[in-house]
């Protein structure tokens, strides 16, 4: 996914006073070609939740002939990108060379480190399907800077729950790298049911509702709205009448203050500035092999960051 909100401005991203109550964090729409997506992180108000420093959701959706997801070349550095499904697919490519056909289950996770590009697309072969996620996790600073890797699992661990299953998408059991305390988790719960699941109260957390229907703490949850829990919790209780997939991220307060501009996640705009010219002339990032098409041009740098 790269982030194509039109005229992108640079964002302060640094860690938010934590609160009792379930705070609802409206999204910002936009469109990526017939892909409509949700971002719902950054949003005004809340920039990280524990690393976590993007959420964007599409679908759910069926479609024809056409190709919903098409993301051409673009760059990434201090962050790790994290493609999570629901159902349908999507292919990834990078400049190292990897090859991902994602699914439902599988962990698509993108360390870019000091710098990589990629693109993510919907395959020719397909279901008609597309429904899912695409998370960022900056790097810490003693990180940022580490050699570019990807992994793609062939499934994720699913532990049973009371009133539902749990599957790990980063942190506890997942194999996904990881460089600072947090989690991400695809909580299913069953129809007429409760599921409970341990928090860990030195985390922070957000949850969205992917599927279904569910309330927590007795407030229903809407649609492409991420919610945030705070600190302090130490059990998430969701109840559920036609069953649910609720998306749980959470992690240890980031405590860096970081820059986010495009697809980068840096310290400094000299940071930005430079990636950006990294980018336009071909250097650092290499190219994406097997993707039929130009490159994502880097937007205007517009203005300084603060
Ligand atoms: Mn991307």
């Amino acid at each position: 996914m790269s982030n194509l909100l039109p005229s992108p401005e640079t964002v302060e991203c640094g860690p938010s006073p934590g609160t009792a109550t379930l705070e609802a964090l409206p999204d910002r729409t936009t469109r990526l070609g017939a892909l409509e997506v949700h971002r719902v992180l950054p949003v005004r108000g809340r920039r990280l939740i524990g690393p976590w420093c993007f959420f964007d959701r599409y679908g759910p959706l069926t479609f024809g002939p056409d190709k919903p997801m098409d993301v051409a070349p673009h760059p990434h550095i201090g962050l790790q990108t994290v493609t999570w499904l629901l159902s349908g697919e999507v292919v990834h490519n990078d400049s190292l060379g990897s090859e991902c056909l994602v699914r439902p289950g599988q962990l698509s996770l993108m360390t870019a480190g000091r710098g990589i590009a990629h693109t993510e697309e919907t395959p020719a072969s397909n279901s008609g399907k597309l429904d899912g996620v695409q998370l960022w996790v900056a790097l810490p600073e003693a990180s940022r800077h580490v050699a570019p890797e990807y992994q793609c699992t062939k499934e994720q661990p699913v532990v049973d729950c009371p009133g539902g299953r749990v599957t790990s998408i980063l942190g506890g059991a997942s194999a996904g790298r990881q460089y600072s305390a947090g989690v991400g988790i695809d909580i299913a719960v069953d129809p007429r049911s409760r599921a409970a699941l341990a928090l860990n109260p030195g985390f922070e957390y957000g949850v969205l509702l992917a599927q279904g229907d569910a309330d927590l703490l007795g407030v229903p949850l809407q649609p492409n709205t991420l919610y945030y829990l705070g600190a302090g919790r130490s059990e998430l209780n969701a109840v559920s009448r036609d069953g649910a997939r609720i998306l749980l991220i959470g992690g240890a307060p980031f405590g860096e203050k970081i820059l986010m501009w495009w697809n980068f996640v840096a310290r400094t705009q000299d940071e930005i500035v430079e990636a950006r010219k990294s980018w336009e002339s071909h250097e650092v990032f290499g190219e994406v092999p097997r993707y039929n098409g130009p490159r994502i041009p880097a937007p205007t740098l517009l203005g300084r960051a603060l």
